[in-house]
């Protein structure tokens, strides 16, 4: 008995080692030693079946071995937080997580969302070995593992012909762009291929390091925060190949460029140029060695970063430009333009007493002027003035110190923000597809400029989250012809409404504050949002209802009630990040570039163009909107990612940190919608297959239709009639305790 079972529940890889722990009785402890470990890392389910094995030949040793093993589920917890006793609890909740992450068990599901926690180590868990124990593995067969996830989604984009989505969520650091990595790495390695699809894998997989040289930075949180939001859609042919890809960016951090905070650093790129660009290199770039010389390089006071090798990630980044397709006049203009920003944070303006701005820095001019391939005396002037337009007539009006430094890192923002859109559309060109495109798989993750917008995207995901996984739960009741119970949850489209709605969501107000000419600034707009908003369930001012002030609040502060939680906002900066203008002038400079980047980058119908340009958050807001849409008509798959600690350090499990993201991330609300119903559901064959030895009727095999077993199966186990429910194809138990004493049965049979 014993050997059959055992492999039939090991029919994958370790199916051979089953048979021979069982066969074998001269080398048995060895083996069963070896299944034993690799059983309690894959799932601890597998083990009650190897400890009930009557004829397993076992020593002294081994046995106090697997004694110790059977409070596995005690040990390591339970690799799906629906089948938690107390599902409410967040206390066992999290006590769940602890237990996993101590075994370096970092993935767990809630029902089909995995949860992640960065384990800040390498884990022997991504090997080719591994890619393979999950490709077309149901599920719930093997342990959670982010393999699992991607290859579910391609199974039913393949099966089911439906494009799917895997949307990877949580606070920088938490490990979201790890987690797309390995989804790209399983394709690439899993998915068939012919032909040119090889180059498309290349170039997806190269697409990263330079996305994240122009796009990542090291943050206090994350050494390697991307500081942009992006979205990358995969495209497969139908045999299933990857043949192309296509990323959305959202938001880069441009301020970044010119500022940033103690211990912190700009984009990697620029170091990476610095201390790995060849001799010659530099020297035609007018570049020194030594990023302490740069002003846009040294606010953090931060040039140098342990876990980084600028020189070789420069290495890595030139070769994957390559690659991607990049010609080597593309390559030279661009870090042309990376060379120039370093130049431009270099320029200085005399006229300290507020008299008119003039330059002090002539060869950063000069450089600029090579650089650029722009004229040295327009720049000049376009740096230290401002056109304005006054009875039809143009003139120029000269700045002071303060005005001309803000237009400078203005302009360093622009060129360095369309630069890299301009470098996520040439990585898109190089990913097109070649042959007829039919199903997407996309993933996301990211950050955004502005902090209130990292909030609202998350509200929106977590809209569309709560929206979908009700969704697809009740979905799966009415195919399984199980009645459908409503579930009872916050749904914060209140909180969208606030931000988002014409004429009396934040966004839109702040547009109309932006717009007003005279008098408008961040306290204005402060003011009006008091006006307009004042008394909503979910903004609060210092100012209270009564005239008094509110203790505890600045007076430049708004809070909003967020799902997750309380954050104040302080409006300094409002207005300007969401204007976010260039001077005409500078724009013109750069619209007659002859750098071929800065020319698609800067198209001189903007010039003409009299409409204004879009502000920043309705930018935002309307790319969110598409991509809610997007979303919408996927089906999603999801991972949320959990940082232990901020210290970035491995097996440290900082429990208030994790507790503010399990609520952050909206996991309990998840589980709740989850457990609502049913805690567990299984296909009648797998459940059969598992249980059938507990019930002499389906033992050693049922032949009649699969239902019936099942049904004369959980009879004989004594399940009251209330706690579970047959469906088409599936069996529904509402409390993990009965599925739990069935477990134990199996244990002690
Ligand atoms: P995010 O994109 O959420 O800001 P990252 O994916 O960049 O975070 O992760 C931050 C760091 O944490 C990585 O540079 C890596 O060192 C570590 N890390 C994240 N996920 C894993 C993992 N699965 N295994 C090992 N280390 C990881």
């Amino acid at each position: 008995r014993g050997p059959v079972l055992l492999c039939q529940y090991h029919n994958n890889s370790p199916g051979a080692a089953c048979s021979c722990v069982c066969r074998s009785d001269s080398g048995c402890c060895f083996l069963t030693v070896f299944l034993l470990s690799y059983i309690l890392i894959l799932k601890h389910l597998h083990l009650a079946v190897l400890l009930s094995h009557p004829q397993a030949v076992v020593n002294d040793g081994v046995r106090a071995m697997m004694e110790s093993a059977l409070t596995a589920r005690d040990r390591v917890g339970v690799q799906d937080f629906v089948l938690l006793e107390n599902h409410t609890s967040e206390v066992a909740f999290i006590e769940n997580l602890r237990k996993r992450f101590k075994e370096n068990l970092i993935y767990t599901y809630i029902g089909s969302v995995l949860v992640s926690v960065n384990p800040y180590k390498d884990l022997e868990i991504y090997t080719k070995q591994h890619m393979e124990r999950y490709r077309g593995v149901n599920f719930y067969e093997v342990s959670p593992h982010i393999y699992a996830i991607s290859d579910n989604a391609y199974r039913s984009m393949r099966t089911e012909r439906r494009d799917q989505c895997i949307l990877i969520s949580g606070e920088s650091g938490a490990g979201k762009t790890e987690a797309s990595k390995k989804v790209l790495q399983y394709y690439a390695v899993t998915c068939p291929a012919s032909g040119h699809v090889e180059t498309v894998k290349d170039r997806l997989l190269q697409s990263n390091p330079v996305l994240e040289a122009f796009g990542n930075a090291k943050t206090l949180r994350n050494d390697n925060s991307s500081r942009f939001g992006k979205y990358m859609d995969i495209q497969f042919d139908f045999k299933g190949a990857p043949v192309g890809g296509h990323i959305i960016n959202y938001l880069l951090e441009k301020s970044r460029v010119v500022h940033q905070s103690h211990g912190e650093r700009n984009f990697h790129i620029f170091y990476q140029l610095i201390e790995g660009g060849e001799e010659d290199l530099l020297r035609r770039l007018g570049l020194e060695r030594t990023p302490q010389q740069y002003q846009y390089l040294v606010k953090g006071q931060c040039p140098k970063v342990s876990s980084i090798n600028d020189r070789n990630e420069w290495k890595v980044v030139r070769k994957a430009l390559t690659v991607i397709g990049f010609s080597d006049d593309e390559v030279e203009e661009l870090l042309n333009i990376i060379a120039s920003v370093l130049h431009l944070g270099n320029v200085q303006f005399g006229g300290e007493d507020g008299g008119n701005a003039y330059i002090t820095t002539d060869t950063q001019i000069k450089y600029l002027a090579r650089l650029l391939n722009v004229d040295g005396s327009v720049l000049r002037e376009a740096l230290t003035h401002k056109k304005i337009i006054a009875k039809g007539e143009e003139l120029m009006s000269p700045l002071n110190q303060e005005q001309a430094g803000a237009a400078r890192d203005a302009l360093s923002k622009a060129v360095y923000g369309r630069t890299f859109t301009w470098l996520v559309n040439k990585i898109n060109a190089s990913l097109a597809f070649k042959v007829s495109l039919y199903y997407h798989i996309s993933n996301m993750a990211g950050s955004f400029e502005l902090q209130f917008c990292i909030n609202y995207c998350n509200e929106k995901l977590q809209q569309l989250f709560i929206e979908l996984t009700l969704k697809s739960e009740q979905e799966e009741y009415e195919a399984e012809g199980i009645t459908w119970e409503p579930v009872q949850y916050f749904n914060n489209k209140i909180i969208c409404d606030l931000v988002e709605e014409k004429f009396k969501g934040i966004i839109s107000i702040l547009d109309e504050e932006c717009l007003r000419p005279g008098d408008a600034s961040d306290l204005t707009f402060l003011e009006k949002l008091e006006k307009t908003l004042g008394g909503h369930a979910h903004f609060v001012t210092h100012k209270l209802a009564d005239g008094k002030t509110r203790k505890m609040m600045g007076r430049e502060d708004f809070r909003m009630i967020h799902y997750a939680g309380e954050v104040n906002y302080n409006v300094n900066g409002f207005l300007d990040k969401n204007n976010d203008l260039l001077f005409r002038n500078l724009k013109e400079v750069m619209c007659l570039s002859e750098n071929k980047i800065l020319t698609q980058c800067f198209d001189r119908e903007e010039l003409t163009d009299k409409k204004r340009p879009e502000t920043a958050a309705t930018q935002f807001k309307n790319s969110l909107a598409k991509l809610m849409e997007i979303l919408m008509s996927k089906e999603p798959s999801y991972v949320r990612c959990i940082k232990p600690n901020d210290a970035k350090q491995a097996g440290r499990f900082d429990e208030v940190l994790i507790r503010h993201q399990v609520k952050y991330l909206g996991l309990m609300e998840n589980l709740r919608v989850r457990r609502a119903g049913f805690a567990y559901r299984r296909r009648y064959e797998i459940f059969l297959q598992r249980y059938k030895s507990l019930c002499p009727d389906t033992w050693p095999s049922w032949d009649g239709r699969l239902v019936d077993g099942v049904s004369t199966l959980v009879k004989h186990l004594g399940y009251k009639p209330e706690e579970y429910k047959l469906g088409r194809s599936k069996i529904f138990i509402r409390f993990p305790k009965t599925l739990f004493a069935t477990e134990d049965a199996l244990e002690t049979r």
